[in-house]
């Protein structure tokens, strides 16, 4: 029983570094090519988002602009927390 809480709080300790939360902006006016942009919660823009959808945890911005496109979004990485996944 003890080990099984200690595993979990390991577990838990894992995915918060490995994860981050995803946002997607709605409003694609605010940016010069008009995509909607993504962020992760560590971005200053993340927090600022007013019309956004949620997007959910991912290990990079990769999955999580995939999942804004699937859903429909012209989706680009924001340069400033997703620069592997900025492309324009
Ligand atoms: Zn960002």
């Amino acid at each position: 029983m003890k080990i099984n809480l200690f595993l979990s709080n390991i577990l838990h300790k894992l995915k918060s570094i490995a994860m981050a939360n995803y946002r997607v902006n709605k409003n694609s006016f605010t940016n010069p090519k008009g995509d909607n942009e993504v962020h992760n919660e560590g971005c200053v823009h993340y927090s600022q988002l007013t019309n956004y959808e949620y997007l959910g945890d991912f290990v990079n911005c990769i999955g999580a602009v995939q999942a804004a496109k699937y859903k429909g979004y012209k989706a680009d990485g924001c340069i400033k927390c997703c620069p592997l996944c900025h492309k324009e």
